[in-house]
C-alpha cells in the first residue's frame, strides 16, 4: 500500500517525533490544529469536536483545533489538566512557501513549550501567587533544591537534605518539580501539587550547569552570588537547562540566584501547613484560611510577599525586630498609611510586566505598567520620611532615583497604549519628528478620501455614493445597484473600473483611488515599521534598566505588606509581640483570627484566650481536655497561628504576647480522613506523629489534637501517654496536646512542666453550654452525649446511650473489669419505643381553645373565677 503521508503531514509527523510527551499545538492559518493521539486526548479533555482530515496509512486522522485567538483558555484548561503543550508556529508567510513551489509546506517550528512551571501569560497566572518552577538535584547524596518563578524573576537555591524535600516543597507549592528520577518523588510532588518532569541526567550536570549560569548572567564567576556546592549547581543547571528547552532560546529575565539559609525560616511540614489552613482551606480554596482572613495587601505583589512571608516565618531576630519596627511606623501614622496604601492601589504589577518584555511577550502596556509603577513609586518614596525605620527607608531608596526611564516613556507612550505592540498606535505625537511626519501623510490620505468622495458624487449625480475600505478590496468606490444601467455606461465606465458586484451593490475603483491607496498604505506601514523600533528600543532600555527597576517592585511589595499587616493591626485591635531568643510563649487574650472573622459574620463574639508556656529547666506542655465542640482545636491553632504571625513581622491578635523564637512548628489532627492517598487514617496519623518525635527540637512548638483517636481506645490512650512522655523526655519542647482520654489528666502530677488546662462548659437542665474558656484544670467529663444530642440525634439513641455511659461508668469505679463485661449485663437495646399517648398536650389544646374565646375586658371578676374553675377542671 502506497500511503505517502502529504508533505504537510510529512513536516507534522516529524515536528511530533522532536517533542515527545507534550500536546503539539500546530499552526493552521488561524488555527492550533491537533492530530492523531493528540485530537483524542485534547477533544476529551477540552470537550471540543473531533473530526478528521485526510487518511494517514489508510486510516482517517483524527483532529479537532481551537482558534489562536482563544488558545490561551484552552491552554489553561490543558496545563490544569496535567498536559503540557507544544506550540508549532508558521515560520513564514504562506506566499513564501507557494513560490518555492506548489507543493511546498509552510515552514513551521516550535517556538514555545508550554508546562505549569513556565508560565507568564497574565490570563494564566494567579495574580496573587507565585508560579514556581523548582529542581532537585542529588549529586552523590548531597542534595539541593532551587526554585524560580519566571513570572516574577525570582531565583533561589538551598541544600536540601532528601528528608526535608518534602516540607520544602511544600513551602513553595511549585507548580512542576524537575528531576532527574521519579521514583520516590512522585508522592511528594503530588502532595505538594507539583507535576513532576525527568530530565535526562546530562541536564543536572555540575560543570555544564556553571557554564550556563555564567553565560546567563554574564559573569565568569559564580562567586560573586554565593560559593555554591555541586549540587546546588545542578540544581540551578537544571532549571537553566529547561527553560531553554521550554522557551526555545528565549531566556526570562531572572535576577542572580539567591542562597537560601535553612536555618532562616520557620520549619513547618506539609500536613502542619494543611492542618492550620495557612494558605489554603481544608475545602482547598483560599477562602478560610489564613491568608484570606489577614490579606490587606493592595497590589499583587504584595500578596505574593505575603503569601512567601506566611510560608516561611523568619528566625532571624533582627530582621522580625525590623519589619515590626516598621509595622508600628505605619500603625501611629493611619493618615500616612491611608495615602501610601492609595498610591499603592494604583500600582500595577511591575514585576510580572518586566518578565513578558523579557520574553519578547509584552506590548505597550506592559511599558505602560513599568511607567506607573515607577512613578508611583517615586511618590510613595516622598511619603516615607528620611527617619523612618529601616525596612521602608530602605524601599524608599530604591522606589528613587528611575526618573530617567520614567521620563524616557512618559515621551514615548501615550496615557493608555494598546495591549499589543502590533498594529501600532501607541507613540505618543512629538515624539519622534519621521513618525509624525508619516502618521500626517497618512491621515491626510483620509481627508482626500473625503474630498474625493464629495468630488465624485458631484460628477455622477449619485448621492448614495461612497468610498469605503475592506481587507479583501482595499479602498473602493461603492454605490446601490439601482444606480448600475449609469454608472457602467459611458462616459461613467471610463473612468470607474468595475470590480465587484454584490446583492445590492456595485464596486469600483479609480485610477486616482489606487495610486491614492498605494500612498495611504505606505505611509501606514512605514509608521507601524516606526513604531516597533521605537518600541524595541523602549523595550531594550527598560531592559537594561531591569534590575533596578525589580528592586523597586519589590521595594514597592515591601510597603505595601508592611501597611496591610498596619491595616490590620489597628483595625483588629492586633497587637506588637515580644519576640526574643527565649522559649517562653506566652499569651494573653489570643484570638483565631479565621474563627473569629467567621463568627463576626453571625453577629457572634470570639472569646479570647491565655496560653502560657514557658519551656526553662522543664520542658512546657499543656494537656487539653474537654468535651467535643469546647473549642479545643480552635485554642491549639490560634497559638500556632499567633507564633507564625509574630515571625512573619506581623503583629498578632491577642491583649499582649512574648514569643520565644520558634524553631519548628508541628500540628497534627488524629485520624484525618485521608483516603485519598489510600492509607489507613490510623497509619497517616502515625507516620506523621514519627515525624514529629524524631525531628522536634527544643525550640519547637508541637501541637497535637487528638493524637490516638483512630484506633481503639485503649490503644489509643497508650499511644497518646507514651507521645507526650516523649515529648516531655526526648524532644523537650513546648508542646500543646488535646485529648479526651480524661485518663492523662494524671500525668500532670507526674511530669514535671505539664499543666492541666480544660475549656469550660457549663450544664444548665440537662444541655451543654460552650463557655469557649481555657481554664487550668481538667475536665470533670466529656459532655460526648449531651453534645450528640445537640448535634439531632434521635432522642431514643440519646437515653440509651446515656444508660450504658451510667453503666460503664459505675462498673470503672466499682472496678468490674473490662468494659465488653460490663456491658454484657446490660438489658437488651430497646428499639425506639411506641410514641406514648399524649392525653396531656390534648386536655392543653381544649384548655388553649377555651381561652382563646375569651375576651378578658369583656368578663367581669366573677365570671373570670368561675373561668378559672372551669379551666381547671379540664385538666
Ligand atoms: P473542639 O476541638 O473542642 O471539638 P472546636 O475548636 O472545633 O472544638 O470548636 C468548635 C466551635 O466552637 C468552633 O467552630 C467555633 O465556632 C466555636 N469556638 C471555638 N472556640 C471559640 C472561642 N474561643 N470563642 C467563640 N467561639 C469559639
Amino acid at each position: 500500500m502506497t500511503d505517502q503521508p502529504t508533505p504537510m503531514m510529512a513536516q507534522y509527523l516529524a515536528i511530533r517525533e522532536a517533542n515527545p510527551g507534550s500536546l503539539l499545538f500546530y499552526r493552521m492559518g488561524d488555527f492550533y490544529e491537533m492530530f492523531f493521539q493528540d485530537a483524542l486526548a485534547a477533544s476529551a479533555a477540552l470537550d471540543i469536536a473531533l473530526t478528521k482530515r485526510g487518511t494517514h496509512l489508510g486510516e482517517p486522522i483524527p483532529m479537532c483545533g481551537v482558534p489562536v485567538h482563544a488558545a490561551e483558555s484552552y491552554l489553561l484548561t490543558l496545563i490544569r489538566k496535567g498536559f503540557r503543550v507544544a506550540i508549532a508556529e508558521q515560520m513564514e508567510d504562506p506566499a513564501e512557501a507557494r513560490k518555492r513551489g506548489a507543493k511546498s509546506v509552510v515552514a513551521r517550528d516550535v517556538v514555545r513549550l508550554v508546562t505549569p512551571g513556565t508560565l507568564t501569560e497574565e490570563s494564566l497566572l494567579e495574580a496573587r501567587r507565585h508560579n514556581f518552577l523548582a529542581s532537585f538535584a542529588n549529586v552523590r547524596d548531597d542534595c539541593a533544591l532551587a526554585w524560580v518563578d519566571i513570572s516574577t524573576g525570582e531565583f533561589r537555591v538551598m541544600p536540601c537534605p532528601a528528608p526535608r524535600l518534602a516540607p520544602e516543597l511544600a513551602r513553595h507549592a511549585p507548580r512542576e518539580l524537575l528531576a532527574v528520577e521519579r521514583s520516590g518523588l512522585d508522592e511528594i510532588a503530588a502532595e505538594a501539587g507539583s507535576a513532576l518532569t525527568e530530565l535526562p541526567p546530562g541536564s543536572f550536570d555540575s560543570g555544564a550547569a556553571t557554564r550556563r549560569l555564567c553565560a546567563l548572567f554574564h559573569v565568569e564567576t559564580l562567586e560573586g552570588f554565593g560559593n555554591f556546592g555541586r549540587a546546588e549547581l545542578a540544581a540551578m543547571g537544571a532549571i537553566v537547562d529547561y527553560l531553554e528547552l521550554t522557551q526555545k532560546g528565549r531566556m526570562p529575565l531572572l535576577r542572580p540566584p539567591v542562597r537560601e539559609a535553612s536555618g532562616g525560616a520557620m520549619q513547618i511540614d506539609a500536613a502542619t501547613r494543611r492542618n492550620l489552613e495557612l494558605t489554603q482551606a481544608l475545602s482547598g480554596g483560599r477562602e478560610g484560611s489564613l491568608l484570606a482572613a489577614i490579606d490587606r495587601t493592595m497590589t499583587a505583589g504584595g500578596a505574593r510577599l505575603l503569601e512567601r512571608r506566611i510560608s516561611a516565618p523568619s528566625r532571624e531576630l533582627d530582621l522580625i525586630h525590623a519589619r515590626q519596627s516598621a509595622v508600628a511606623h505605619l500603625g501611629s501614622d493611619p493618615r500616612l498609611t491611608a495615602d501610601l496604601r492609595e498610591a499603592l492601589s494604583r500600582s500595577p504589577d511591575m514585576d510580572r510586566a518586566l518578565s513578558r518584555l523579557a520574553l519578547d511577550r509584552g506590548g505597550p502596556r506592559d511599558l505602560a505598567a513599568i511607567r506607573s509603577g515607577l512613578t508611583q513609586g517615586a511618590a510613595i518614596a516622598t511619603m516615607l520620611a528620611e527617619d523612618a525605620p529601616a525596612v521602608l527607608a530602605e524601599a524608599a531608596r530604591d522606589l528613587t532615583g528611575h526618573d530617567e526611564i520614567v521620563d524616557l516613556l512618559d515621551d514615548a507612550l501615550i496615557a493608555e497604549p494598546p495591549l499589543l505592540a502590533r498594529d501600532g498606535g501607541f507613540v505618543a505625537a512629538g515624539y519622534d519628528a519621521d513618525l509624525d511626519e508619516t502618521r500626517r501623510l497618512r491621515d491626510e490620505g483620509r481627508g482626500v478620501i473625503a474630498r474625493m468622495q464629495a468630488d465624485y458624487i458631484a460628477e455622477t449625480g449619485v448621492t448614495s455614493l461612497k468610498i469605503k475600505h475592506n481587507n479583501v478590496l482595499g479602498y473602493f468606490i461603492e454605490t446601490t445597484s439601482t444606480h448600475s444601467e449609469r454608472m457602467l455606461a459611458p462616459p461613467l465606465n471610463a473612468r470607474f473600473i468595475h470590480r465587484q458586484t454584490t446583492a445590492n451593490q456595485i464596486r469600483f475603483t479609480t485610477v486616482e483611488l489606487s495610486e491614492l491607496e498605494t500612498r495611504i498604505l505606505n505611509a501606514r506601514d512605514r509608521a507601524l515599521e516606526i513604531e516597533r523600533e521605537i518600541f524595541a528600543r523602549l523595550c531594550r532600555a527598560v531592559l537594561e534598566a531591569a534590575g533596578r527597576i525589580g528592586q523597586a517592585a519589590r521595594a514597592l511589595a515591601e510597603i505595601d505588606l508592611t501597611g496591610g499587616f498596619a491595616d490590620l493591626a489597628s483595625g483588629e485591635g492586633w497587637v506588637r509581640p515580644h519576640v526574643d531568643a527565649s522559649r517562653a510563649f506566652l499569651i494573653e487574650g489570643g484570638r483565631h483570627p479565621v474563627v473569629e472573622r467567621a463568627l463576626k459574620r453571625k453577629g457572634e463574639a470570639f472569646v479570647a484566650n491565655d496560653c502560657a508556656l514557658t519551656a526553662g529547666e522543664t520542658p512546657a506542655i499543656w494537656l487539653l481536655t474537654g468535651p467535643n465542640m469546647a473549642g479545643k482545636s480552635t485554642f491549639l491553632r490560634q497559638n500556632a497561628l499567633i507564633a507564625i504571625l509574630a515571625q512573619a513581622g506581623a503583629f498578632v491578635p491577642a491583649r499582649k504576647a512574648h514569643i520565644g523564637m520558634v524553631s519548628q512548628l508541628f500540628s497534627r489532627v488524629g485520624a484525618a480522613d485521608d483516603l485519598a492517598r489510600g492509607r489507613s487514617t490510623f497509619m497517616v496519623e502515625m507516620v506523621e506523629t514519627a515525624a514529629i518525635l524524631n525531628q522536634a527540637d527544643d525550640h519547637a512548638l508541637v501541637i497535637l489534637d487528638e493524637i490516638g483517636r483512630g484506633t481503639a481506645t485503649w490503644d489509643g490512650l497508650s499511644i497518646a501517654w507514651a507521645v507526650m512522655e516523649h515529648l516531655h523526655a526526648s524532644n523537650r519542647c513546648r508542646a500543646l496536646f488535646a485529648t479526651h482520654y480524661h485518663e492523662m489528666t494524671s500525668l500532670s502530677a507526674r511530669l514535671p512542666g505539664v499543666e492541666n488546662a480544660t475549656v469550660a462548659v457549663r450544664e444548665w437542665e440537662g444541655e451543654v453550654i460552650f463557655l469557649h474558656e481555657v481554664r487550668k484544670g481538667a475536665a470533670d467529663r466529656s459532655y460526648g452525649v449531651q453534645v450528640a444530642r445537640l448535634a439531632g440525634l434521635p432522642p431514643s439513641v440519646v437515653e440509651r446511650a446515656k444508660e450504658i455511659l451510667h453503666q460503664l461508668e459505675s462498673g470503672e469505679r466499682e472496678g468490674a473489669g473490662k468494659p465488653a463485661a460490663l456491658l454484657d449485663d446490660l438489658p437488651l437495646f430497646r428499639a425506639a419505643p411506641p410514641p406514648p399517648p399524649r392525653p396531656a398536650k390534648a386536655q392543653a389544646s381544649e384548655v388553649e381553645a377555651r381561652l382563646k374565646d375569651v375576651n378578658p375586658d369583656a368578663i367581669t371578676a366573677r365570671e373570670a373565677l368561675d373561668l378559672v374553675y372551669e379551666l381547671r377542671g379540664m385538666m
